[in-house]
């Protein structure tokens, strides 16, 4: 009876283990198979910012890149907290991706790696360059919090922009419902940063 005991509680713990060991890159996988579509690159590469926040990325990203990520992240996370919300203020929270850029300047020749993604609710506003529209990033994930920006390899000053920028749709979305609704659709007006 007690070997049996333990034979079962040993069981349960194997499943348990292997159910952790298994649900999250299963999850992990799903996303990426979205920001794949969403971007239609390869992601192959992962690692970690220093501050604990995961990478996916299609070339590796250096250290300054990654710094960057998590500059923004710590101003995401210091503007949620004024704002008195909780949910979803660790580094690890987040997943971001990281693609190529389908253009690295704007209409102006400014530096401005963007990626280019299905125009969808943008289809004939100005954002609309023809069935697609070139956006900084985008979230590609709630649950896992997840969203997508484009390589850099200067003004890494955007890029912590555009991550804080990208976390404010999935602060919103976990800390603030009726505020994400009313800011989550750029093409009727409003930007970033939302949170003030
Ligand atoms: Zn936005």
């Amino acid at each position: 009876m007690f070997k049996n005991h333990l034979v079962l509680k040993t069981a349960v713990l194997f499943a348990l283990l292997l159910g952790f060991v298994y649900f999250v890159p299963a999850q992990t996988r799903g996303v990426t198979a979205e920001a794949q579509r969403i971007t239609g690159d390869r992601f192959t590469i992962s690692t970690r910012t220093p501050k604990g926040a995961r990478i996916i990325a299609v070339t590796r990203p250096n250290r300054a890149m990654l710094n960057a990520i998590d500059r923004g992240l710590t101003d995401l996370f210091a503007v949620a907290r004024k704002n008195r919300y909780s949910r979803g203020l660790r580094y690890s929270d987040y997943t971001i991706y990281i693609a190529k850029a389908d253009r690295n300047r704007d209409a102006a020749g400014r530096y401005s790696p963007d990626i280019a993604v299905g125009a969808a609710q943008y289809a004939g506003s100005v954002y609309d360059k023809g069935g697609y529209i070139y956006a900084a990033g985008m979230v590609v994930s709630f649950n896992p919090m997840a969203f997508v920006i484009a390589e850099h390899t200067s003004d890494l000053g955007r890029v912590s922009n555009l991550v804080r920028y990208e976390g404010e749709h999935l602060v919103l979305y976990h800390n603030d419902r009726r505020k994400y609704a009313a800011t989550a659709d750029h093409s009727r007006g409003g930007g970033h940063p939302i949170l003030k």
